[in-house]
């Protein structure tokens, strides 16, 4: 059996190792020559419920990613405002570790190739096809394939291309595969009804700040200092995607996070302001290189899908990560990737796909997603487990614990330890 997915991030590698360890063969199409996507910018895990959710997975048998995410862990327990237990993994190194996993599993990975249309018939996929018109069959697809960019979205949602690590001008726009299969894709908005999400962080080049400051981000992994008063904007938390970071300290102060490079927790930042600030004298964007002035646009291409992660309309689509819903993180993405490769290869084989159950974070996020979003207003808001409104579910439904051998006693008591280790083929 042939799974295809497509697109390499977070969500991506999820569902080809699942799939993967199902028992399938699998090919992972991804655009740039590069995995992980936007997680090759980001870095914090374990904040909040988001250490439950990765506890939740592992006892669950989808160990494998926060293996490697752990060993390649600079900074455990960190705090910052709002946010508890942080670990920070370098992201200087984890895409080649991940990649050489994935790889070692036999997995194979299609670099700087992007999926650009659909052979569709009576809602079936067929084939999906490159750039360069070759064709790439399969019995079931997978989209992983995020919800940032491309350029034109940047322009118009946002304030131009920010030159992120998508890369867009370089390797080609992001495409919405289930659109190219005619489902109409969902759009998210922000609290002015604008179309989309700024994206919520910076990275510095940890070289050109002050030796104070890189000494505290090397101790402690974390650094924080106050905005001047004139230069405090809040408005721009109205823009951004992360709401479980879209509080006032945010605006008020400039955290630091050590990620290998300096993860400055704000959208954007003036170059001249920020060099104003005792330390950032010499200050440099590296992510998104015109991070003095936007940063990129996200959620403008969600597909409609079921609690297996299955796309509403089409008999063999699945998909995880934001493309699925308004998920905000690398956890979320791996928890939605992991469902859509395990239920893919189900769906294949004729069995009845799962749904993990609400008594569990991750099966809860994926369920409450899905109706929210229905609602007024459910459009406008963000689904993380590190923060904002989904948070504050968990802690009131008793699911947020960072008590892992509770978390293992919740997972047995279900008779669900090790599903996701399962071969079915
Ligand atoms: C600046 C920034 C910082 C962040 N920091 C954190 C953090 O610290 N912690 C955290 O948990 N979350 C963080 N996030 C959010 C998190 O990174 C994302 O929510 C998550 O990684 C999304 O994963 P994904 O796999 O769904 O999508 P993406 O990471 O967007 O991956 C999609 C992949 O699909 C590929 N692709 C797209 N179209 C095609 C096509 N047509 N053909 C082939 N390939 C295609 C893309 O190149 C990309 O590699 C951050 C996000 C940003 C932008």
């Amino acid at each position: 059996m042939k799974v295809v997915v497509i697109g390499g991030g977070w969500a991506g590698c999820a569902a080809a190792i699942q799939a993967k360890k199902c028992g399938a063969d699998v090919v992972l199409i991804e655009r740039t020559d590069m995995l992980l996507g936007l997680g090759n910018v980001g870095g914090i895990m374990r904040n909040n419920g988001r250490f439950t959710a990765a506890e939740e997975l592992i006892e669950l048998g989808a160990d494998d990613l926060f293996r490697i995410i752990d060993k390649c862990t600079r900074h455990r327990n960190v705090e910052f405002p709002g946010h508890k237990h942080a670990y920070l993994y370098d992201v200087t190194i984890i895409e080649a570790n991940v990649r050489r996993f994935l790889l070692d599993m036999g997995i194979k990975i299609l670099f700087e190739t992007r999926a650009v249309d659909v052979d569709v018939d009576n809602n079936h996929i067929n084939a999906i096809y490159l750039h360069n018109g070759d064709k790439v069959e399969g019995d079931v697809y997978i989209e992983t394939t995020g919800s940032t960019g491309p350029m034109g979205n940047c322009i118009r949602y946002g304030k131009g291309c920010s030159m992120c690590i998508l890369r867009c001008p370089a390797y080609g726009p992001r495409i919405s595969i289930s659109q190219r299969a005619g489902i109409e894709d969902i759009l998210g908005m922000r609290d002015d009804g604008v179309f989309g999400a700024m994206s919520g962080s910076c990275k510095l080049d940890k070289s050109s700040l002050s030796e104070d400051i890189r000494n505290e981000l090397d101790s402690k992994g974390v650094y924080i200092i106050d905005v001047p008063k004139e230069d405090i904007n809040t408005e721009k938390l109205k823009m951004k995607v992360c709401q479980q970071y879209a509080l006032k300290e945010f605006a008020e102060k400039i955290i630091l996070l050590d990620t290998g490079h300096a993860k400055l927790m704000t959208s954007y930042y003036p170059l001249e302001k920020l060099r104003k600030i005792k330390g950032f004298e010499n200050a440099r964007f590296i992510d998104p290189y015109a991070g003095g002035k936007a940063n990129s646009i996200r959620y403008l291409s969600m597909a409609p899908r079921d609690d297996t992660m299955k796309v509403i309309g089409l008999d063999n689509l699945f998909v995880g990560g934001e493309k699925s819903g308004l998920f905000v993180g690398h956890t979320e993405a791996i928890v939605t990737g992991t469902l859509a490769g395990y239920n893919a290869v189900r769906h294949v084989i004729g069995l009845k796909c799962i749904e993990l159950p609400s008594s569990l974070a991750v099966g809860d996020i994926i369920k409450f997603e899905n109706e929210s979003k229905k609602k007024k207003d459910g459009l406008r808001k963000r689904y993380t487990f590190a923060g904002a409104e989904y948070f504050e579910r968990m802690k009131s439904l008793n699911l947020y614990t960072v008590d892992v051998d509770e978390i293992k006693r919740r997972v047995r008591k279900l008779l669900l330890n090790d599903m996701f280790k399962e071969k079915l083929i």
